[in-house]
């Protein structure tokens, strides 16, 4: 029911428009920029990284301000608890940054999949951001190399990844090819554990 100064003034609060719920990343990107030295770098084997500690945690308080900024806009709880979740996560990396960045290269996000508009269903709709892509008409979806192949705005995912490395929905690392390596190194702290407890 409208207000008594609404029907006085004949005000009608504007519908928020859903894509104004993005956020703008540019000084993420201007500190990563610097931090990173060069954008073509590989995550792991780059020398010329070496960033102090406050930027480190000032890159990712950026990050943690474009998911705090959507949460406190989020349209259903599970959104918000999905953001507050990756929020809660970049509290651990403001406290005790990493002293190297883990996120990958720009040429990373460059050779995603792009998901094309005619695969895309009108309900389909970017995790992050929750808005349809279908509802912007020059989305740019993406498609990560996760097992559950999870699909985000290249805009709303690009922060995370350069600066984390993982999928936000299932935090699988991105551009890791090493797994056997890891898994055998598994397999020994198992046997580790059997001897412990047999
Ligand atoms: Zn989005
Ligand atoms: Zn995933």
């Amino acid at each position: 029911m409208a207000t008594q100064y609404e029907v006085e003034h004949n005000v009608q609060f504007a519908e928020t428009q859903p894509r104004s719920r993005r956020v703008n990343m540019d000084s993420f990107f201007s500190l990563l920029n610097r931090v990173s030295d060069s954008g073509t770098a590989t995550p792991h084997n780059n020398p010329h990284a070496t960033p102090t500690l406050p930027d480190m945690a000032n890159i990712f308080r950026l990050l943690q301000d474009q998911m705090q900024t959507l949460a406190s806009t989020a349209p259903t709880a599970e959104n918000r608890t999905f953001l507050m979740d990756l929020v809660d996560t970049l509290d651990g990396d403001i406290l005790d940054p990493p002293d190297r960045l883990r996120g990958v290269g720009q040429e990373f996000l460059d050779a995603l999949d792009r998901v094309g508009r005619k695969t895309l269903r009108g309900d389909d709709d970017c995790a992050i951001c929750k808005i349809p892509y279908l509802e912007d008409p020059y989305c740019l979806v993406v498609e990560l190399p996760c097992k559950g192949a999870h699909r985000f705005d290249l805009e709303c995912v690009g922060p995370w990844l350069r600066s984390k490395g993982t999928c936000p929905m299932c935090r699988e690392e991105m551009g890791k090819k090493k797994a056997a390596a890891v898994q055998e190194d598994e397999d020994e702290d198992e046997d580790d554990m059997d001897m412990i407890y047999a």
